[in-house]
């Protein structure tokens, strides 16, 4: 019997997906081979990357100066390969400190560059995204973490500024229609929204690339290396780019952008609901910034945390322990996940009857 997964990431996927991509990795369309063992220079596979980079840009309307790209490895290694492509050896950047993640991002860049931090929200335990803050001049970018997936904190409108965004979608990417134009880089690992650990994909606004920079970028991580190359440089995680195709081609089929966006309200409108009518649980986010992709709350008390965690696991409903610096639960509502599944855990919450 298949369990309600509201894990963070890897997350769940639609089963007909999962079904696919084991079919895929039986038989490829038939070919009597295994996708696995397909040459990532093989015209079967190109046709699979071309076609995922084409769904990529007609979901998200890319215009042509942006590229598509797939990567192997995880976001975290493009908080150093961005800054790297962008920031000369003494230029800056700017982030506002948003959570986890912004807080790896901050690391990152200070590796390489200098780094102003805006504003943080870390006196709040990041229960809000900080608004008041003032740009520096001498910013080359603003980074951005789209929504911070251990906090559950979303931007539900992206910062007015005159410099490019610099996105980590890794939790929101594919979730809801966008204005790319303001964006130089964006990027999201595969796990969360689209598919399966492995890759990540990178949107390259190309007009952002310095033409001439005093960085000496190695070639392994120059974004120019992969755009002319159509990211077949070197051998990219194959398998993991065609379950990325399979999620694109489900979310195309499922209505698009617009129809995820939709879906996410709904879902998480349904838990939050019921997380403020509860007088067993509360929410941890303020609610003007409550991530529509991962909801976090508490119970009332230590005790009954763990009773509920165990009428979960009882219904089949896994993965929503928070993380150790928050606490409480986390539910991940991702374009895999389900409504009926989401259903499930509320009537949960109203059935449960701790015992005192
Ligand atoms: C999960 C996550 C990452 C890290 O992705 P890896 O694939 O583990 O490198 C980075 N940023 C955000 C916002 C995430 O949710």
């Amino acid at each position: 019997m298949r369990k309600h997964n509201f894990s963070p990431g890897p997350a769940t996927l639609p089963a007909v997906v999962f079904q696919q991509a084991a079919d895929a990795l039986v038989d490829y369309n038939h070919s009597g081979l295994s996708i696995a063992e397909i040459s990532h220079r093989a015209p079967e596979f190109m046709q699979i990357i071309e076609e995922a980079s084409a769904l990529v840009r007609e979901l998200y309307q890319l215009p042509d100066y942006f590229e598509v790209l797939w990567l192997p490895g995880g976001a975290s290694s493009q908080l150093a390969v961005a800054p790297m492509n962008l920031l000369g050896l003494n230029d800056s950047m700017a982030i506002v400190d948003t959570g986890f993640w912004a807080l790896r991002s901050i690391d990152a860049a200070r590796e390489l560059a200098q780094v102003h931090v805006l504003a943080s929200a870390s006196e709040t335990h990041y229960d809000r995204i900080p608004k008041d803050w003032t740009l520096p001049a001498d910013a080359k970018y603003l980074h951005v973490v789209s929504n911070e997936t251990i906090e559950g904190i979303q931007y539900h409108q992206y910062p007015e500024v005159d410099i490019p965004l610099v996105a980590d979608m890794t939790s929101d990417f594919l979730s809801k229609p966008l204005d790319v134009d303001r964006f130089g880089i964006i990027f999201a690992s595969a796990q969360k929204n689209f598919g399966i650990a492995g890759i990540t994909c990178v949107l390259v606004n190309t007009k952002v690339l310095p033409s001439n920079s005093d960085r000496k970028v190695p070639t392994i991580f120059d974004y120019r290396t992969h755009i002319q190359n159509q990211s077949l440089y070197h051998t990219v995680p194959t398998f993991p780019v065609y379950v990325a195709l399979l999620m694109l081609r489900w979310i195309k089929a499922e209505g698009g952008l617009d129809e995820m966006q939709k879906r996410s309200i709904a879902k998480s409108e349904l838990l939050y609901t019921e997380i403020d009518r509860n007088p067993l649980f509360e929410g941890i986010a303020v609610k003007e910034d409550r991530s529509v992709l991962n909801a976090c709350f508490r119970a009332i008390s230590p005790e009954i945390e763990i009773q509920f965690l165990a009428h979960c696991s009882k219904n089949n409903v896994v993965g929503i322990k928070g993380f150790p610096t928050v606490g409480g639960f986390r539910a991940s509502m991702y374009n895999g996940m389900n409504i009926e599944s989401v259903e499930l855990l509320v009537d949960l919450m109203k059935n449960f009857k701790p015992e005192l």
